[in-house]
């Protein structure tokens, strides 16, 4: 298991919940825009990243435990993230340590790895599942991973959308790699979801900050409204945020 760091608490990453977030280090995806590029890269240890309350003391995993055991009534959740969580090989067992003290466990993947989700699933270790989708599942390449095999995006939104377990789809809007068409298709793979999240990027450290030399990338406010109004008509629910 590779902590990166601990988020004590949250209001807003897990809904209706109070949580601890872990993040977990290393991911196989290349996004651009990444917020937790030392995350992404698989250090462990991000004073830069966007995480609070990073200290050397919570990232083994014993600590981990000790703080939530020590928090239960203050916590509803935890939120396990990333980097991308289902690279890790003890991901079970934290899983498994995590529910066998109460909590409630959300996880936040970017659906590289279906089996993963459908094992966690399977085996009741996961109550809440957010997965990005970063544009059209068959464009992924290059700009996100380059060898992508879109059919494990599209596995990954099929058994999440027949869990029975609450659930949300998320796409951070950044030009070119969405647009319409691209919020279009996307809204067509996941017609029914409970719930579509069009997220606005906010600039700050990026793992390709090359990427954005340009700083033509950002949606406006109104851009991001004709997106949301693609999308709401397939979806349950469609939000921005
Ligand atoms: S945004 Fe998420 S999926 Fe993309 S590189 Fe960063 S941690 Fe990985």
């Amino acid at each position: 298991m590779t902590l990166g760091g601990i988020q004590k608490s949250s209001m807003i990453d897990y809904p209706g919940k109070i949580s601890c977030i872990l993040f977990l280090s290393g991911c196989n995806f290349n996004c651009p825009y990444c917020h937790n590029p030392k995350l992404a890269k698989g250090c462990t240890d991000c004073p830069h990243s966007p995480i609070k309350d990073v200290g050397e003391k919570f990232l083994k995993e014993k600590n981990i435990y000790d703080f939530l055991e020590k928090r239960k009534d203050f916590l509803d959740g935890v939120v396990i993230s990333g980097g991308e969580p289902t690279l890790q090989k003890d991901l079970v067992s934290l899983c498994q340590r995590i529910k066998a003290m109460g909590y409630p466990v959300k996880v936040d993947t970017n659906g590289s790895r279906p089996l993963v989700i459908k094992g966690l699933i399977e085996m009741k270790l996961v109550d809440y599942i957010a997965m990005d989708i970063k544009t059209d599942p068959f464009h992924y390449s290059p700009l996100i991973k380059k060898d992508c095999n879109p059919q494990d995006i599209l596995s990954s939104i099929r058994i999440i959308m027949t869990s029975g377990l609450p659930y949300e789809f998320k796409t951070t809007c950044i030009k070119p790699l969405v647009n319409a068409q691209v919020v279009e298709n996307i809204s067509r793979i996941i017609q029914g979801a409970d719930m579509y999240a069009l997220q606005q990027f906010h600039h700050t450290e990026v793992l390709h900050p090359e990427f954005f030399q340009k700083d033509e990338q950002n949606y406006t406010q109104d851009e991001l409204t004709r997106l949301k109004s693609i999308a709401e008509t397939r979806v349950q629910k469609c939000i921005l945020r």
